[in-house]
């Protein structure tokens, strides 16, 4: 993701507490009192400028959404998203997904979304990739039983670790695609990253996959 510095990101992501959760350590096991509903909670990691959770949440108004982003000068683009859809289903948190046993209680998140993950292709930076056996143990320990991690790329040697680490864990895998947009997926919201690498031809990979309990 491109850095452009925004020296007042800060400020505009305080001014907005209804979407943008300052303290994320004090909602652990509160989300639902938070969205004021009991509806399922689905959290995308490594959100980026917002657009699959904003559009995501606006076609799904019965579930609850959550973006954590660690950019602040990034996750500001998916605040203008939030403010221009104006819903209630949907937070941000500018926080780094190392934490997330901070944030949620176990068991708290029904589902949760990777997409376009940054792919770390060196051998020695792999425990830094969201689907390493570190960040699944942590995705396992928030999940309700049997929680699925729905997850695209374009980047082939990300897709094929993600799909080992995954399998190596004991994951069911429910869904493979090697080729998103030309397959009968219904419902596909597409990420920035997405629209810019299907535009260069890149075919997008999709895999859905399960704990076992
Ligand atoms: N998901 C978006 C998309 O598909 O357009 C953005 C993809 S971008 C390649 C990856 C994003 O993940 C970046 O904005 C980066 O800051 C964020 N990210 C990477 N590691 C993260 C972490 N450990 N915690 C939270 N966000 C992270």
């Amino acid at each position: 993701m491109r850095l452009r510095n925004k020296p007042w990101a800060k400020d505009k992501l305080a001014a907005y507490p209804q979407y943008v959760i300052a303290n994320p350590e004090e909602c652990k096991g509160k989300w639902h009192t938070i969205f004021n509903n009991q509806q399922p909670i689905y959290i995308e990691v490594g959100t980026g400028k917002g657009q699959f959770i904003t559009g995501m949440a606006k076609a799904h108004p019965s579930i609850n959404f959550i973006g954590i982003e660690l950019q602040e000068s990034v996750i500001v683009s998916a605040l203008d998203l939030a403010i221009e859809a104006d819903i209630s289903n949907l937070k941000l948190m500018n926080v780094k997904a190392e934490g997330l046993l901070n944030f949620f209680e176990e068991g708290e998140v029904d589902r949760v979304y990777l997409n376009f993950s940054d792919p770390w292709p060196k051998k020695r930076h792999a425990k830094r990739r969201l689907t390493f056996r570190t960040f699944l143990e942590m995705y396992e320990n928030i999940l309700v039983d049997q929680g699925e991690i729905h997850f695209k790329t374009d980047n082939r040697g990300l897709f094929e670790s993600s799909l080992m680490s995954f399998s190596d864990y004991g994951m069911l895998l429910t869904y493979v695609s090697l080729d998103l947009h030309k397959s009968d997926f219904k419902g596909n919201i597409m990420t920035e990253y997405e629209e810019k690498f299907s535009k260069l031809g890149h075919p997008i990979y999709r895999s859905e996959s399960r704990f076992k309990t």
